[in-house]
C-alpha cells in the first residue's frame, strides 16, 4: 500500500510516513504523559536568542541563535547561507529555495566518527539501520572526500539539515541513543519534522496556548518557515521524525493532538514504513524504462522502483495514452510512420521523470559529415548520429573496413556511426554507403564518392574529383 508523504522541496524534504499507528494509547480524558521521549534538541537546556528574519513578510520566520548557531525546530541547525536564503525570501519567490536541502549524491554518504564519542555502536547501529532499509544509500567511512558528517560530541542531539558542503556535525550527547541517532541523520539526509508538513492540519491540531515560550517555532510548518515543499501520502503519526503529543507542553497538557483530541504516541526506535518509503524516493528517484521506439503496436513503460504516489502521466503530443495505472503506462504513436522525438513524462507531486522516445523509422542518413582526407592508407569516416539510430549498415567499394574490426570485410552493420577504410590502391577513390535502422524499419542508403590521393604507380598522386 503505498502512503507516504514526503515534502521534498526538490529537495527539502519532509518525512513523513504512515503506517499503522504504533501501540496508540489515546485518551481524550486523561492527558497523562507515559512516554519517556523527548524532543530531540541541539541545546537542551538554551532556548537562546529568537531571530526574525524577513519580518515584512507575510509569513516571518523565527528561528534560534544559541552558541553561535542557527537552531531550527530544536535540532536542526542551519548554515548561516541557508540562514540568508530565509531573510531574503518573500512569499512570490519561493523557487528560490527550491534547494533549500541538497541531497547527497548518488546517495552516498561519507562520514566519521570522532574517537572520543562515547557509545559508538549508536551511530553504527544507526547507519545499518538506514542502510538494510534503504538500500540506495550508502554510508561510507570518510577517506579525503570533502562533504562528510562527523558524529561528535554534543549537548543534545541535533544535525544540520541535508547536504551542507564540507563538514557538518551530528551532534550527540549521552543520552542520544540510536532512535534519536536515526533521526538526526534523517535531517542530515534532508527530512524535516512530520508535524512540519503544509497539511498537517487536516490530522492534527497544535494547541499554541500549551507550548513552551520560545518554542513556537518548532510546530510551524515549512510553508511558515518559507521553504519549499510537498507532500503526499497520509500523515504518518508512526514517524521516527514525528514528534510527540507532550512535545515543549508549558503545562502538562498536549502540544499536538488529533483532531478529536485525543493524544497518541510517537516512536524512536526504528524507521517506519512511510519513513522507508519517502527515503528511497528521494534518494532512489525512478526510471521510466520500455523500448527506446515507437512503431505501430502499442508500447508499455514502467517505473522501475516503488512509487509512492499515483503519477501524473502525460505524453507529447504525437503519442497517446491507451492506459496507465500507478507504476505503468501504454501509449501509442498517432502516426507511426511519422519518424520524430516524442517523450513520456510522470510527475509525482512535481518530482518528474521523463523517458525520450523516437516515434517511426529513424531518419535517413543525408550526409556525410567527417571524411579525412585520404592518401593510400586508413582514413575515417562518420555520420551525424541521426535520431531514432539503433544501428548503421555500412558498405564500402574499392576498400574494405578496419575499424571496427571486420576482418578485411567491406560490410559492416553494427552501432558504430564512424569507420575507418583502407581505400584499394589504384583508383582514384572508392564508394560508401550507409543506412539507418532502428526498431521499426531501415532506411535507404545514402552513397559518396570519396576522392583519395594515391596514385597507383607510385610517386604521389593527384586528387580527381
Ligand atoms: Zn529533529
Amino acid at each position: 500500500m503505498l502512503r507516504k508523504k514526503l515534502l521534498l522541496g526538490t529537495f527539502a524534504l519532509l518525512l513523513l510516513s504512515c503506517s499503522k499507528d504504533l501501540d496508540e494509547v489515546s485518551t481524550t480524558e486523561n492527558y497523562e504523559n507515559t512516554s519517556t521521549i523527548t524532543a530531540e534538541l541541539a541545546y537542551p537546556d538554551d532556548i537562546g536568542e529568537t531571530i526574525i528574519l524577513n519580518s515584512k513578510s507575510q509569513n516571518p520566520i523565527t528561528i534560534s541563535y544559541i552558541n553561535n548557531e542557527y537552531v531550527w525546530g530544536g535540532d536542526m541547525i542551519l548554515t548561516p547561507k541557508q540562514v540568508e536564503k530565509l531573510r531574503t525570501s518573500d512569499d512570490s519567490k519561493r523557487t528560490g529555495l527550491s534547494n533549500y536541502a541538497d541531497k547527497w549524491p548518488n546517495g552516498q554518504v561519507f562520514f566519521t566518527i570522532a574517537s572520543n564519542l562515547p557509545n559508538q555502536a549508536r551511530v553504527t547501529d544507526a547507519i545499518a539501520h538506514w542502510e538494510a532499509n534503504v538500500p540506495s544509500l550508502q554510508f561510507t567511512q570518510r577517506t579525503n572526500q570533502s562533504n562528510y558528517i562527523e558524529f561528535v560530541v554534543g549537548r543534545g542531539c541535533s544535525s544540520s539539515l541535508g547536504m551542507i558542503g564540507g563538514r557538518q556535525r551530528i551532534n550527540l550527547a549521552a543520552g542520544c541513543s540510536t532512535g534519536n541517532t536515526i533521526h538526526e541523520i534523517g535531517h542530515a539526509l534532508g527530512l524535516f519534522h512530520e508535524q512540519q508538513r503544509a497539511d498537517r492540519n487536516d490530522d492534527i491540531i497544535i494547541n499554541w496556548n500549551n507550548i513552551e515560550s520560545g518554542r513556537d517555532q518548532n510546530f510551524e510548518t515549512y510553508v511558515d518557515r518559507g521553504m519549499n515543499g510537498f507532500e503526499f501520502g497520509p500523515f504518518d503519526f508512526g514517524s521516527i521524525m514525528m514528534y510527540g503529543s507532550f512535545f515543549f507542553s508549558d503545562n502538562g497538557l498536549p502540544t499536538i493532538t488529533r483532531l478529536d483530541g485525543s493524544t497518541f504516541n510517537i516512536q524512536r526506535t526504528a524507521l517506519s514504513n512511510g519513513d522507508i518509503e519517502a527515503a528511497s524516493f528521494m534518494y532512489d528517484r525512478p526510471n521510466i524504462n520500455g523500448a527506446n521506439t515507437i512503431c505501430s503496436s502499442n508500447q508499455t513503460y514502467t517505473l522501475d522502483t516503488f512509487v509512492p504516489t499515483p503519477p501524473v502521466w502525460t505524453v507529447s503530443n504525437n503519442l497517446q495514452i491507451i492506459s496507465s495505472n500507478n507504476t505503468s503506462i501504454t501509449v501509442s504513436a498517432i502516426n507511426p510512420n511519422s519518424s520524430q522525438s516524442g517523450w513520456i513524462r510522470s510527475n509525482m507531486n512535481g518530482l518528474i521523470t521523463t523517458k525520450n522516445v523516437w516515434i517511426g523509422n529513424p531518419e535517413t542518413p543525408t550526409r556525410l559529415l567527417h571524411v579525412t582526407r585520404f592518401g593510400c592508407t586508413m582514413g575515417e569516416i562518420s555520420v551525424d548520429a541521426f535520431s531514432g539510430v539503433e544501428t548503421y549498415d555500412w558498405q564500402v567499394s574499392g576498400g574494405t573496413i578496419v575499424i571496427p574490426n571486420t576482418g578485411g570485410s567491406n560490410t559492416y552493420s553494427g552501432t558504430s556511426s564512424t569507420i575507418f577504410v583502407d581505400p584499394i590502391d589504384g583508383p582514384y577513390g572508392f564508394t560508401v554507403k550507409v543506412r539507418t535502422r532502428n526498431a521499426c524499419g531501415v532506411t535507404s542508403y545514402y552513397t559518396k564518392h570519396i576522392p583519395t590521393d594515391c596514385n597507383p604507380n607510385g610517386g604521389g598522386g593527384q586528387t580527381p574529383l
